[in-house]
């Protein structure tokens, strides 16, 4: 099911229309946009690779940015095509990236599949939690940090790859410290990923999603307002 919305701001003409889009490459790698429908949803998971769109502003050096979130892939298509598809799609500014699922063998680069997965957190005592749920949900406790592990294992190298993505850092911890406890953690921590800041590929500044109540990103003055939300499948 789709959403599509229209803002106003609060104070000049400015107007937003956001939807939520998905994209797919199909067998003849030929991409495609379109919102998310039943039918293209449809389209998209008979696809070679696949994912959703989500667009950001920064209020730094306004611009509009358009992340390509890969969650689907074939092994009939090489990660660099689909980088270079999507590249070539439009002059958008754009952050390319695959889900955190996807793992290259760090020693023969082959794709890996995932073993495993779990949610983890540490609490500012250092003590370090482990679930097998794939929300973090550990009775609402506070947190220093926490994020998802993804076990895979390199049959051809005979190598156990352990990844920690950080999703929150409520601490604000320094990346340094948090692979440090990491590793305090686990007996080879392989690959270490922060994604709980995505920044501005332009100016390095903080991305933002501009919605209800958000300041306007013409005169800055004013707020958005939701004018018409249209749901459809
Ligand atoms: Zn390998
Ligand atoms: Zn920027
Ligand atoms: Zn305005």
């Amino acid at each position: 099911m789709g959403i599509h919305s229209e803002y106003s701001c609060s104070d000049c003409e400015f107007k937003l229309v956001d939807s939520s889009n998905i994209f797919w490459i199909d067998s003849e790698k030929k991409i495609h946009v379109d919102m998310q429908t039943v039918k293209s949803s449809k389209k998209a998971s008979d696809a070679l690779s696949s994912g959703g769109i989500y667009k950001y502003y920064c209020y730094s050096c306004d611009n509009y940015i358009y992340n390509f979130h890969i969650s689907r892939k074939s092994r009939s298509i090489q990660k660099e095509e689909i980088i270079q598809l999507i590249e070539n799609l439009d002059d958008n500014i754009k952050i390319i990236d695959f889900d955190n699922r996807f793992q290259n063998c760090i020693y023969c680069r082959k794709d890996v599949p995932l073993k495993l997965e779990k949610s983890f957190a540490i609490d500012n005592k250092g003590d370090f939690f482990i679930e097998d749920s794939l929300y973090n949900d550990f009775d609402n406790k506070q947190f220093d940090f926490a994020g998802k592990y993804y076990g895979y294992y390199c049959k051809d190298c005979g190598k156990q790859i352990n990844k920690f993505v950080i999703l929150e850092n409520n601490a604000n911890l320094e990346d340094s410290l948090i692979r440090e406890i990491l590793e305090d953690h686990t007996n080879d921590l392989t690959v270490y990923i922060n994604d709980s800041y995505s920044p501005c590929p332009i100016c390095g500044d903080e991305l933002q999603i501009l919605g209800e109540s958000s300041i306007c990103p013409k005169c800055r003055v004013g707020v958005l307002n939701i004018e018409n939300q249209t749901l459809f499948d």
